[in-house]
């Protein structure tokens, strides 16, 4: 069976402790997983830390450092194949979306590198110096050791996102992966080691709870990036405040799709499908709450309904499923929990809402996709699922629509269907979310950034704000020394 040891100063460790991951869609085992001890997450921040002031990787300018960016995205490339296999088999994502995912994170670490390449760590104050006397800069400078935590849901798009910023910075890392998807981030540490990286600068372990909370405790480390649930990242910021450690968070959501009257009915109903059954409801970004104006409402929800019976659930590694499994079966009891309390709070079930039965699905996780329409007085109206359920509003315009879909306590994402650019984009500019699409839904631009407002983060990720997260500005006051013996205190002024 495939192995995946814990990545630490450049090397692959076993330890005493392991588990066996496994596919949500069949049970079947995937790979050993070896478990960090306190020692062996010690061992990795201190590799970070040794590695942080090494003089191999300070010396490695940003052109260096992009064309080590610019190397793991080729690497990734070269070994799509496996990776896709692989992240299908311990993440349950369907082969089309697997794909896509292996893409994008190559394609961020190649646009990474582009944006580090142009990128200014000393900027000088040209307005305010003088000329003659003194000047001024703005020196970036990478925080130091990071500690970084990341869900099940995106397993190596994830890690893209977190390593990405440290080797572009110049930071160093200890990532950890979630327990339930740690097998491609075996991978990724296989090329990190191939291209060249020195050791220590990306630090790669797995495990639970208990895990990060003991890496996020040691002392060395000067920031802290997570993302998961909302839940657990007030818990990290409550932490982090102890030691004043820097802290990027990217949490949950609850995301509004506003389908306005005079939207093409076709694609906004391919649309909001697609927004709430990618990769089975389980994106941070899902449009699950829907909302449609009154007019259109009766002959939109009916073709919905049609265009939903269309949706194959299927095996993950057959080519035509929509979706697969859910994560687990903890996942998939919270999912019919939920669809259970709908009903019981007398949410209309337009389709949907059981288990799927048969011999393919026996031993996973699937859920049929599921549609309520609801009002703002049901619970699954403002709770996130992260299953494959949506709950859709009626509303009487777009000041009602954006009035209810700014009511909630996340803001992540959004979008706005019209044929009307500028309608749709007064609308867009009205919501409370970190991305807003317009007649589109879930393309990501690694060029831009992505983030929460509200309680779906703190900080951005990816885009020019994604790698300053990982940087400390300094202001530089250079006075040159024949002119300042002429100047007495107090008379250096700006004007
Ligand atoms: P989770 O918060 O339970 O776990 C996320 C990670 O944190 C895992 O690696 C887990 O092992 C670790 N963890 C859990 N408790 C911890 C603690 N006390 N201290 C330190 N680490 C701890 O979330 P999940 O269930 O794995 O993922 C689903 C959530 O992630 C959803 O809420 C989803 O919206 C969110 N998410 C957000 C984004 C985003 O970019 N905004 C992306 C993907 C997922």
């Amino acid at each position: 069976m495939r192995e995946v040891k814990l990545f630490i100063n450049g090397e692959f460790r076993a330890t005493s402790r392991s588990y066996t991951s496994t596919d949500p869609a069949t049970n079947v085992a995937v790979a050993k997983v070896y478990l960090p001890s306190e020692t062996d997450i010690d061992d990795a921040v201190d590799a970070a830390a040794r590695a942080f002031t090494s003089k191999e990787w300070k010396q490695l300018d940003q052109v260096k450092r992009a064309e080590i960016l610019e190397a793991i995205a080729e690497k990734m490339k070269v070994r799509r194949n496996e990776l896709v296999e692989l992240e299908v088999a311990d993440s349950g994502s369907s082969v089309r979306k697997a794909k896509a995912d292996v893409q994008n994170a190559a394609s961020y670490f190649k646009v990474l590198a582009g944006q580090l390449r142009r990128f200014q760590f000393e900027v000088k104050d040209e307005a305010a110096s003088r000329p003659g006397f003194s000047q001024n800069y703005k020196v970036y400078e990478p925080v130091g050791v990071c500690a970084q935590i990341i869900p099940w849901n995106f397993p190596l798009v994830m890690a893209a996102w977190k390593i990405g910023p440290v080797i572009a910075s110049g930071c160093t890392t200890v990532l950890k992966t979630a327990q339930e998807t740690p097998v491609t981030a075996g991978i990724l540490s296989e090329i990190l080691q191939e291209v060249g990286l020195p050791p220590g600068v990306v630090n790669i372990i797995t495990g639970g709870a208990a895990e990060g909370e003991y890496l996020l405790n040691n002392p060395k480390v000067k920031k802290v990036a997570f993302t998961g649930s909302t839940e657990v990242g007030r818990k990290i910021m409550e932490r982090a405040g102890k030691n004043l450690q820097r802290v990027s968070l990217e949490l949950g959501g609850k995301s509004a799709n506003i389908v306005l009257g005079d939207a093409d009915l076709s694609i906004a109903v391919d649309g909001a499908l697609y927004a709430f059954l990618y990769h089975s409801g389980q994106a941070c970004d899902s449009g699950t709450r829907l909302f449609v104006e009154e007019k259109i409402y009766p002959e939109f929800r009916d073709a919905l309904v049609k265009r939903i019976a269309d949706v194959r659930v299927a095996l993950p590694s057959d080519p035509s499923a929509g979706y697969g499994p859910v994560i687990n079966q903890r996942q998939a009891d919270r999912i019919l929990n939920y669809i259970a309390v709908t009903k019981k709070e007398g949410g209309k079930l337009l389709y949907g809402g059981n288990r799927k039965t048969g011999a393919e699905f026996e031993n996973g996780y699937f859920i049929e996709p599921t549609l309520f329409e609801v009002t703002p007085a049901h619970t699954i109206f403002h709770q996130e699922i992260f299953g494959p359920v949506l709950a859709i509003t009626p509303v009487k315009d777009e000041e009602e629509a954006i009035r209810l879909a700014n009511s909630s306590d996340y803001g992540l994402a959004g979008a706005v269907w019209s044929r009307n650019p500028q309608r749709a984009r007064n609308v867009a500019r009205q919501l409370e979310a970190g991305t807003v699409w317009i007649n589109e839904y879930h393309l990501l631009n690694p060029g831009m950034p992505f983030g929460g407002y509200k309680q779906s983060g703190l900080g951005r990720e990816m885009g020019e704000e994604g790698l300053k997260a990982y940087l400390e500005v300094k202001h530089l006051w250079v006075s040159d020394c024949d002119q300042r013996s002429k100047k007495p205190w107090y008379d250096v002024l700006f004007e």
